[in-house]
């Protein structure tokens, strides 16, 4: 089986979560498996052909895989928090969801002026977040050089939000 049948089996469907109407992407079940994990992380890394000095993950799924890739790639993991969470000093974006707003945080600091950075996160819908992040690191003084997600919703159309800011974008699968 190739990577996207094997994730495909893997990933599942959990209808109404958080709420009625959303068809939740749960990828939990592809950790219980390191060998399908390790696969993701060489294939991503295979398929991204500009180089990229850090990366950029997205909470709090974005963790699972940026980390390893970063790791992998022997490049600085950067988490993109939530409002209120990293102790530190940071720089922040707003913006607004389905329902209200919110807010990502990144680390003053961790990310370099000039630095060529890869965000991550398991799955791209609208592309609101992916773009949010975007706007910090680009606040930050740094380069966004291109995306990588697992899951690409493409029905929601985010691949067209985040082209003005990088058309380097990476997925493994598409529904
Ligand atoms: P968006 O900003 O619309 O691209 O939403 C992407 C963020 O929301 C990612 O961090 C995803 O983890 C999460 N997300 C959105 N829709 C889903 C879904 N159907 N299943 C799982 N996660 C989702």
């Amino acid at each position: 089986m190739n990577l996207t049948d094997i994730l495909k089996n893997e990933i599942r469907d959990i209808p109404d979560f958080p709420k009625e109407g959303i068809i939740f992407k749960d990828i939990t079940p592809i950790l219980l498996k390191p060998a399908i994990c390790e696969q993701i992380v060489d294939h991503i890394l295979n398929e991204i052909k500009q180089p990229f000095d850090c990366i950029v993950g997205i909470e709090s799924r974005g963790f699972l895989l940026g980390m390893p890739i970063a790791i992998k790639a022997k490049v600085p993991f950067v988490p993109a928090r939530k409002k209120g969470k990293l102790p530190g000093e940071t720089e922040s974006y707003s913006y607004t969801l389905e329902y209200g707003e919110a807010t990502l945080e990144i680390h003053k600091g961790h990310i370099k002026k000039g630095a060529k950075v890869l965000i991550h996160d398991d799955l791209l819908a609208t592309g609101g977040t992916a773009l949010a992040t975007s706007k910090i690191v680009q606040k930050l003084g740094a380069e966004v050089v291109g995306f990588s997600f697992l899951v690409q919703l493409s029905f929601l159309n985010g691949v067209d939000t985040l082209k003005n800011v990088s058309s380097n974008f990476y997925k493994i699968i598409e529904y």
